[in-house]
């Protein structure tokens, strides 16, 4: 059932079987599949059928978008009107979203199906979908491991066939780790070419939506689905990058083979390399030389954004609350019982790092460093095309074997977070799969709003069989 949106866009349109009956199909997997896996937060049985019936007649009278009556999955950290959304929290267990994200308002217009709200990392702070307060999600590929995160049931609902795309966030590899650990492309698109309204913040000069997709057509499908300057976030924009592609040259930063990357995961990304050597493509080592402040940097900007954005969780606006003699009492007892371990970590960090004492030694030098990062980018772009290394260090992990690590947890991000903060488009795309069965990516990055030509370079060498 694994079909691009290609196949069922065609089948669809030649009454080969109706959005109803694609979606009762996926509902089943649902019901067959998820009780182990444990992809979605929350599926919508009835809405799903009404919303496919709907396409069904809109496809009859041929007023047909290329994603109508295409079933999808949404993270839980995106806002659907009337439905819950969790972010994986206790802190909103309960709450309703009372508007849609835009994202989501584009999709709805298209007439796309809402199959249901897919797990993550409490407010998307995790690589392994671990820190959610909904339990874990697993990995189809291996039900011992992780399917990475924070957008990892969003990547395993799809892997697993419970959808034919997905939505993610992505803040430092969110959406690119568990498509490479689940063996699907994930797209980052460029920041401010998606808007971000309707997405919970975690780090809001970070965060980008993107899609999941079973090929690199069908991730572009709902990039141009869901892109474009939105009124409702200043920082969205319609931008044409440089997307020209004559001799394609591609950089290899020596700064991402070096110590501590799996011996496995490097052979198969050069082999990958290689076959786009052999198609043509010129090869040249490059250099990122601030690239090994990137962890640091970002840990340092994603939790001082992510320690404001998070105050509005205070018992009194939104969601969980826990009463206290007075005013003060009911914010601590809130946020203490309300925000879990990793969450509560990552505020005090982060209004550590903003106080007024540290300011200048922490957060100041991480925003000179972002700087740098972005510069060294921007001297690579005008000597490449395209940048390709690996998309994680190690392959997928198993449950637990990281949760009393955070350090080597937050190394799982290591090549993922410098095209954060460079704001830079990047895309994992499916290599073969390990001596284990397990799957790894090649990630490809190009400079910003130049979506099409990572699309063309990523759709030159396709592995995956679909
Ligand atoms: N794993 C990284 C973190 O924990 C990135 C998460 C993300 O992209 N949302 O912050």
């Amino acid at each position: 059932m694994s079909k691009t949106i290609k196949e069922i866009r065609e089948d669809l349109d030649s009454k080969k079987y109706s959005s109803e009956e694609l979606t009762k199909d996926y509902l089943k997997r649902i019901k067959n599949e998820d009780g182990e896996i444990h992809a979605f937060l929350d599926v919508f049985e009835k809405e799903a059928l009404l919303e496919a019936k709907d396409a069904d007649e809109r496809i009859k009278k041929g007023e047909v978008s290329i994603l109508t009556g295409i079933p999808c999955a949404i993270k839980d950290n995106i806002l659907i009107k009337g439905k819950k959304c969790t972010a994986g929290s206790k802190m909103l267990e309960n709450y309703i979203a009372s508007y849609d994200a835009s994202v989501v308002l584009k999709l709805k217009k298209q007439g796309v199906v809402f199959l249901g709200k897919t797990n993550m990392d409490e407010f998307a702070m995790g690589s392994s979908t671990e820190n959610s307060y909904f339990g874990v999600t697993k990995n189809p590929y291996d039900l011992k491991r992780v399917p990475g995160g924070s957008s990892g049931g969003s990547a395993a609902a799809l892997a697993a066939e419970m959808c034919a795309f997905s939505l993610g966030s992505d803040t430092g590899g969110s959406i690119r780790q568990p498509a490479s650990f689940c063996d699907v492309v994930g797209l980052k698109p460029t920041y401010g070419s998606v808007s971000r309204s309707g997405l919970i913040a975690y780090a809001s000069s970070l965060d980008q939506i993107g899609p999941f997709g079973n090929c690199v057509a069908d991730v572009k499908t709902v990039f141009d689905a869901i892109k474009g300057k939105d009124s409702l976030d200043s920082t969205s924009l319609n931008i044409e990058g440089e997307n020209n592609l004559k001799n394609i040259r591609i950089g290899i930063p020596k700064e991402y083979f070096e110590e501590g990357l799996d011996s496995e995961v490097k052979e198969t990304v050069l082999n990958a390399i290689e076959q786009y050597r052999e198609r043509g493509a010129e090869i040249v080592e490059i250099s990122l030389p601030h690239s090994k402040y990137a962890l640091a940097c970002y840990y340092i900007i994603a939790t001082a954004e992510a320690s404001a954005n998070l105050s509005r969780f205070d018992g009194i606006r939104y969601g969980f609350k826990e009463l206290g003699e007075t005013l003060n009492d009911i914010y601590v007892n809130t946020r203490t019982n309300g925000f879990g371990e990793e969450v509560k970590k990552r505020i005090m960090l982060g209004t550590y790092t903003l106080s007024s004492g540290y300011y200048d030694a922490y957060y100041k030098q991480a925003l000179k460093a972002r700087s740098l990062i972005k510069k060294d980018f921007e001297e690579a772009f005008e000597k490449v095309d395209a940048i390709m290394g690996p998309v994680s260090p190690i392959l997928p992990f198993k449950i637990g074997e990281k949760t009393e690590d955070p350090l080597s947890m937050y190394l799982a991000d290591i090549y993922t977070t410098p095209i954060n903060l460079a704001g830079l488009p990047a895309i994992s795309i499916p290599l073969e799969l390990s001596k284990e069965g397990l799957p790894q990516g090649l990630h490809i990055i190009t400079s910003h709003f130049s979506e099409e030509k990572l699309f063309k370079i990523a759709s030159l060498i396709q592995w995956k069989k679909i």
